[in-house]
């Protein structure tokens, strides 16, 4: 393995899993017992926002009897002595990968710990439920959503990530399907450029796994550890 300067690493549920997090697509569609589209759409938040404040509350209330496993440790280790760029873009809305000590941290489809006031717009740090009549902080009016990206929504940051793709010279994907865009479309670009190694962690081959350089398939925390250990002895 050569030496690293910019490396760009995208990650995805199943990095989370071994940390007792649901995967979405592993699990036949259901994410936590819902349908996503009766939990993750603006559609479904217009249609009834008591029972998608309910599930993302469920879900943020979770977030402290969950820990960070050895792959995010290793991620965290990796950008901590990296002597170079080393950037997370992150699908997951756990906050795991902070958890672990990584600083450099992109939530692509936002933040379970936070939510955002449609009428004001002020982004909120949020660790306890948030309910239909609960006032946005700035604004007053009760018009406070989860701040995630919900199916058919735009994804955060998308200029920021692309510009990393466009420089990096090591892009990994670990723990994602490949099944949601834009993240799934990331290897294409970086392959599109030509001069970075790709390399996917995931259980399984996922759908876009022949795209890649290198494939390694097994559990992330097991894989992890190791991946970066090469990486800085050769940095
Ligand atoms: P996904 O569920 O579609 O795919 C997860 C992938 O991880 C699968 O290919 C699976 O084989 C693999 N996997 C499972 N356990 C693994 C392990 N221990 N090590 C390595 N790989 C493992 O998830 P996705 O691709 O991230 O996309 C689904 C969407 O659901 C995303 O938008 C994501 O934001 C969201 N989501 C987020 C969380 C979270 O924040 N932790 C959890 C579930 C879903």
């Amino acid at each position: 393995m050569q030496q690293y300067r910019n490396i760009v690493i995208l990650t995805g549920a199943g990095i989370s899993a071994e940390s007792g997090v649901a995967t979405f697509r592993d699990n036949g569609g259901l994410w936590e017992n819902h349908r996503i589209e009766e939990v993750a759409t603006p559609e479904a938040f217009a249609a009834d926002p008591v029972l998608v404040h309910n599930f993302y509350n469920m879900r943020r209330a979770q977030l402290p009897n969950v820990d960070p496993n050895p792959a995010h440790f290793a991620l965290a280790k990796l950008e901590a002595e990296l002597d170079g760029g080393c950037t997370i873009v992150t699908q997951n809305v756990d906050n795991l990968h902070e958890r672990a000590g990584s600083q450099n941290v992109i939530h692509m489809h936002g933040e379970l710990s936070k939510l955002r006031c449609n009428v004001c717009l002020t982004v909120h740090d949020w660790e306890t439920d948030c309910f239909i009549d609960t006032p946005c902080p700035a604004c007053d009016q009760n018009a406070l959503r989860p701040h995630i990206v919900w199916f058919g929504e735009m994804p955060f940051f998308m200029d920021e990530i692309y510009g990393l793709l466009r420089s990096c010279d090591l892009f990994i994907s670990i723990g994602t399907s490949g099944n949601v865009y834009p993240a799934a479309g990331f290897v294409s670009e970086v392959m599109r450029l030509g001069n970075a190694h790709t390399i996917e962690v995931n259980l399984e081959p996922s759908e876009g796994a022949s795209l890649f350089t290198e494939c390694r398939h097994g559990k992330a925390g097991d894989l992890l550890p190791d991946l970066v250990d090469e990486i800085i002895m050769r940095d």
